[in-house]
């Protein structure tokens, strides 16, 4: 039986990783799909302390993972499927089979990008559209794209698709942005992007050509509809908590985040970092931060325990 297990490669699980492991807790680290997490997807990343010339995602994570490693974390892949808290010891059983057995469960698994709802987006999946510009960006090289959302990600993304389109139209709902000020006076003062103000998404168009070719737009305030031509729509429009395998089991929020109080469930032995139990803050200095409080409160529990 382990001591502990962390569900989840992000800044959150490795930041968890790295202390336990430092407290000789030999932690294994269960690595799911998108092994580093979120900031894989990320370009350069400005506001990690430490790099005061940015570092981009996934070399970040790498060093991180090192870190760890270096301690003694070992690293398991799979995806968790479900879980047993009933009782000790505490099982996590991962997709292909496998269950791990521990006193203590870190759950450090994340969010992931949300998308609009239609089902003309639904069938062009791959196709034109995506939720990960840094990942499939480039494969829109000197055509029109659009971005849809009014927060951080959609300004960076917005941002880092210029380097490849010959425009790009970004779509939000509202008349003003949610991002923060410097992200966004980039955005606007950005030759290549042409912003929709009050504007939704109505039809992902060209479905029977199974390709994006453009967007039917809806203008929130005058119902106006306008076409514009894209060969890609990212969407940027936030993310929901990985849950799934905790819901009955674990207190959620209304939007299935997990509730914590210092990372403390309402499960002995089971604590919970990072964005999956944080809809609030959402950054990799903050999920490292929660992460070594985990770690910390993990390491108290075991203490008392008498291991
Ligand atoms: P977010 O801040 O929640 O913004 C989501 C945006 O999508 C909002 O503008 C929202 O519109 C819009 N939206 C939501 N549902 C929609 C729908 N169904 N249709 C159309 N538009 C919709 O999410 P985020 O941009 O992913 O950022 C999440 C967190 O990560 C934030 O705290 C952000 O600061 C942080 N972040 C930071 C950086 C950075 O500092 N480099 C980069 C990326 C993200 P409304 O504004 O009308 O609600």
């Amino acid at each position: 039986m382990e001591k502990v297990v962390i569900l989840g490669t992000g800044p959150a699980g490795l930041t968890a990783a790295i202390y336990t492991a430092r407290a000789n807790l030999k932690p294994v680290v269960v690595e799911g799909m998108q092994p580093g997490g979120q900031l894989t997807t990320t370009t350069d990343i400005e506001n990690f302390p430490g790099f005061p010339e940015g570092i981009d995602g996934t070399t970040l994570m790498l060093k991180m993972r090192e870190q760890a490693e270096r301690f003694g974390a070992r690293y398991v892949t799979g995806d968790v499927v479900r879980v047993d808290f009933s009782g000790t010891p505490l099982k996590v059983f991962l997709d292909e089979g496998q269950t791990l057995e521990a006193t203590t469960v870190i759950i450090a698994t994340g969010a992931r990008a949300k998308y609009i709802g239609l089902e003309s987006e639904q069938k062009l999946m791959g196709r034109g559209v995506s939720g990960c510009a840094t990942c499939d960006g480039a494969l829109y090289r000197d055509v029109p794209v659009a971005v849809v959302g009014g927060g951080d990600t959609a300004m960076e993304d917005a941002l880092f698709l210029t380097r490849f389109a010959s425009k790009v139209s970004l779509i939000h709902r509202r008349d003003e942005f949610r991002a923060s000020k410097i992200m966004a006076d980039r955005v606007k003062a950005h030759p290549k992007i042409e912003i929709h103000w009050d504007s939704v998404v109505e039809e992902v168009l060209d479905v029977s050509r199974n390709e994006v070719t453009g967007l039917r737009l809806k203008n929130v305030k005058t119902g106006v509809l306008t076409e514009i031509p894209v060969m890609a729509m990212f969407a940027a429009i936030g993310h929901e908590p990985n849950t799934r395998p905790f819901k009955g089991i674990l207190s959620m929020d209304e939007s299935g985040y997990l509730v914590t109080r210092h990372t403390v469930t309402d499960i002995a032995g089971v604590y919970a970092c990072g964005d999956v139990q944080d809809s609030h803050y959402r950054q990799a200095v903050t999920a490292a931060g929660s992460g070594c409080m985990a770690a910390l409160e993990t390491e108290r529990y075991l203490c008392s325990l008498g291991g």
